[in-house]
Parts: structure tokens; sequence; C-alpha cells
């Protein structure tokens, strides 16, 4: 090997060595800059996120107390006892209905005689909540007679006993009932559909169970509701008649007027037609607020029901009673599911 073959080797070789330490610097390099932009972006990201300015909604926390004052001043008018007519069919609104409760502090007003509604000792009761019983495919607040029919036999195969207003109210009391129930349940029925005579009412009567009505007065005989007869023959086939509002109205949107019309001409209706005692409101959409609140204790109601979800106890505000909705749609399945398996 000549001399210049020998230096073109060493050249070679050391162009070789070059290049690697190079490439090995490179690599170094991407290694050991590349999480420290990323560590950087990620702390831009946080401190934007933290100098954002939080979106209005979340904000303020919601107010402890409802805007509105507990006794409005305004004097606004008293609605036409005539109601504009509603569709008969029920819609799931009522469900859906926004949280008016929420913002409410709800033990502000306590029903006259009721002396401490949060007893240690549990008393609870599922409320069943029904509205029209008919035949309409995708309507859950419509349960088809055929399925009523099947709920009720399981209630009456499997020992439950549906009880009456009263009943419910001396369990929840913890007066002493005559012969107290087993696994007792309040079958409820809202707004007076017409149908609740000509479906529910055969149904319930072969098994010789009793219910509660909420109805409105100021819709009796509006097409798809009960007249007065028809609500008649329920209280003769054991059912309870209870106010819901003479018009079904969205109650914390009328003054303290309007709602007092709402929820007394209601009462004083039903007891007037039907020689009863109709101390047990039922919010229209399950809504209210401090205004309704007051009306209820000032006018002497015992109870008011919801539709919050759960079982009925001892230890809720009176005027704020849970029920548990019935889906028209579910398996019977999902109906027994919602039943206390044991008393
Ligand atoms: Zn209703």
């Amino acid at each position: 090997m000549n001399v210049r073959r020998k230096r073109f080797l060493f050249y070679t070789v050391l162009a070789g060595l070059f290049t690697l330490l190079f490439l090995f610097f490179i690599s170094g390099l991407n290694s050991s800059t590349a999480p420290i932009l990323i560590e950087v972006q990620a702390e831009e990201l946080i401190q934007s996120s933290v100098s954002t300015p939080v979106p209005a909604e979340f904000s303020s926390l919601p107010p402890d107390k409802p805007e509105q004052p507990p006794f409005p001043t305004q004097v606004d008018t008293i609605p036409s006892p005539t109601p504009s007519v509603p569709a008969p069919t029920p819609s799931v609104q009522e469900l859906t209905a926004p949280p008016q409760t929420t913002s409410v502090t709800v033990d502000t007003y306590m029903p006259n005689g009721v002396v401490t509604p949060y007893a240690s000792s549990k008393v609870s009761i599922p409320v069943l909540n029904y509205h029209s019983v008919t035949i309409d495919p995708g309507n859950v607040v419509v349960i088809s007679p055929a399925k009523l029919e099947a709920q009720m036999k399981y209630l009456s195969d499997h020992g439950y006993t549906p009880i009456s207003l009263t009943t419910f109210i001396n369990l929840i009391e913890k007066k002493s009932v005559h012969a107290a129930p087993d696994k007792p349940v309040l079958l409820t029925f809202d707004d007076g559909y017409v149908d609740n005579v000509e479906e529910a009412m055969p149904i319930l009567a072969k098994y010789n169970f009793p219910a509660t009505l909420f109805m409105s007065p100021g819709m009796v005989e509006d097409a798809g509701y009960l007249n007065w007869e028809q609500v008649k023959q329920l209280q003769q086939a054991g059912w309870d008649i209870q106010p819901h509002g003479m018009t079904h109205p969205h109650l914390p949107k009328l003054s303290a007027e309007q709602q007092a019309y709402e929820i007394t001409e209601a009462r004083k209706l039903i007891e007037e037609k039907l020689g009863t005692q109709a101390d047990v409101f039922c919010y229209p959409y399950g809504e209210y607020n401090q205004t309704t609140l007051k009306v209820l204790k000032d006018y002497g109601f015992r109870y008011a029901f919801t539709i919050d979800q759960g079982y009925t106890t001892n230890q809720q505000y009176p005027y704020s009673l849970k029920r548990l909705f019935i889906n028209g749609e579910e398996s019977l399945k999902a109906f027994i599911n919602k039943l206390p398996k044991t008393n």
C-alpha cells in the first residue's frame, strides 16, 4: 500500500468518524430539546387557561335564595277561570321541566301542625306517578291498559298494598293505622284524563286498589279530560281527588295572587263538587317557588307532591314529596326494579 492510498484511507475513516459524531450530536439534540418544547407548550397552555376568564355561566354560584321575593306585592290580574284548551295527550315537558325547585329553600314554610318533618325513624313508601292510560306508542307519559294491568297484577301477586291517600298520610305521620298494610304503595294519576275512568278505573277495581287523582278543575269537560260526573265515579270507586292547579299552569311564572287563585280555586271546586277534603297539592310540571310554598302554608295545605324521583319518606319536607315516574314505554322488569324488595 502506497502512502497516497494510506492517506486516502485515513481521511475516509476520519470523515466517517466525524459523520458519526455529527449524527450522534443531532440525535442528542432531538431527544433533549423536544420534551422541553412540549413542557413549554404545556406550561403556556396552563398559563393561558388560568388567565382565561371563567365563562359567565360558571363564574357565579347558584343563589341560595330565589331572586323573586318571598311574597311579591305586585298585583296582577287574576286569570280567567276559563282555561285555554290544552292538548289531551300529556307531553314529556312535564318530566323535563327545568328544576325550578333547586333554588328554593324548601323548609321556610312549614305546614301548620307539622312539628318535625325530619323524623329520625324513617318511613319510606313508593308513590307511583301515572298520567294517561291509553295506547300511544312512543309517548313515555302514556301507559297502555295492558301494561297497567300487568303492573297491577304484579303488585297484587307479590303482596304489595296500594293504599288510600288517608292511609298514606297516616303512615307518613306514624299515626296508628287500623291494619298496617303490607308493602304499601300509593298510586297517583296526574291531570285528569278521561281514560283514567275508562281504562284505569276498571283495572284497579279488579284488584280493589285505591288511587289518588291530581286534577285541574279548570280543564274539566275539555276534550280528553274528565267531567265532574266521571270524577265522582272515580271517587266512588275509592279514588282520592286532589288539586293540580286550576289550569295546570307554570306556577313560578305567576304572581302571588295568580298562584293563590290557581291553588285555592282548584281546591275549593273539588271540595264543593265532591264534599271532600282537598288539601294535598301536586305541582303542575313539578314547578314551584317560595311564593308557592307560602300560599300552600297560608291556606293550610298538608302536603305537596313533586316530580322529583325517589321513594316518599317522612324525612322529606312535606311540600316536596318525591314520586316515581312510571314510563309507559318501559318493560315490566323495569317497573319491578323500581319497587322496594322488602318492606
Ligand atoms: Zn300535570
